[in-house]
């Protein structure tokens, strides 16, 4: 059973954490003592840390959790400095751990050395570490890479399959969805997300994973050929847009400034 829980951890960060055949991973630990509670909670050692980018709310937690557990190895972007990096990956390969396949993809755009991870299970279920690439409803900010670069990698992650599990680092759930709403008003599919994510936060509960299915439905940030995005995005600019890169950077940056 490929089971995965999220360990909530500063104001609104996830660290994924992957149990299966025995083995645990930990995705982004920006923090350790949560995660070694829960650890110890659980009666449960630490195998393997997957790192997908250099942002201090990813790491921070690594070298402290090295020092708790020296066995587990610390597989990250090779792209970037990472604390304690044992297997640099620069995408492109695919990795056998805990048992399964997974890909490494490089995704440039929120910074430019950023991977994400894509595993089968054996049930046949996607499951996606998306990194600050794909959240629900949203996308991370564009730091260092271009809009061409930012759709393009958005483009090579949405091409798993639609039911593939997305697991963002971040609960900015209902504040993207009003984002949504501003450039999609009339989207019943988000209006309807934006009433199953409020009862989440309500009961404290995680509004992720998400599915690409889903986020194709809603996300702005991945509906660059859809019409009303489009206009949206024209009408913010001033002029017409040429392109999904064009139109993607156009919503980026009204999301900047909403
Ligand atoms: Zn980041």
């Amino acid at each position: 059973m490929f089971n995965v829980t999220p360990i909530a951890i500063y104001e609104d960060n996830y660290v994924w954490l992957i149990q299966h055949q025995g083995k645990v991973c930990v995705v982004d630990p920006g923090h350790a003592e949560p995660v070694i509670e829960h650890l110890q909670k659980n009666g449960l050692t630490l195998d393997y840390i997957l790192v997908t980018h250099k942002h201090w709310d990813h790491i921070t937690g690594i070298a402290p959790l090295k020092q708790h557990y020296p066995l587990c190895q610390v597989y990250g972007t090779g792209h970037e400095e990472v604390p304690c990096l044992e297997h640099a990956l620069l995408g492109g390969e695919s990795l056998d751990l805990m048992g399964l396949t997974w890909q490494v993809v490089h995704t440039p755009g929120h910074t430019l050395g950023q991977i994400a991870f894509y595993v089968l299970d054996e049930s046949g279920q996607g499951h996606l570490f998306s990194a600050d690439n794909i959240f629900a409803c949203g996308c991370g900010r564009m730091f260092e890479g271009s809009a061409e670069q930012f759709q393009a990698s958005l483009a090579s992650l949405v091409s798993f399959p639609a039911s593939t599990l997305i697991y963002g680092t971040h609960e900015y759930t209902l504040a993207n969805i009003n984002f949504a709403l501003h450039i999609e008003p009339n989207n019943t599919f988000t209006l309807h997300r934006q009433d199953l994510c409020t009862q989440l936060r309500d009961e404290g509960k995680a509004t992720l994973p998400t599915t690409i299915g889903d986020e194709l439905k809603s996300n702005p940030f991945l509906r660059w050929g859809q019409p009303d995005v489009i206009r949206a995005a024209e009408h913010h600019k001033g002029a017409p847009l040429h392109g999904p890169a064009q139109v993607f950077g156009e919503i980026r940056l009204m999301k900047d400034k909403f």
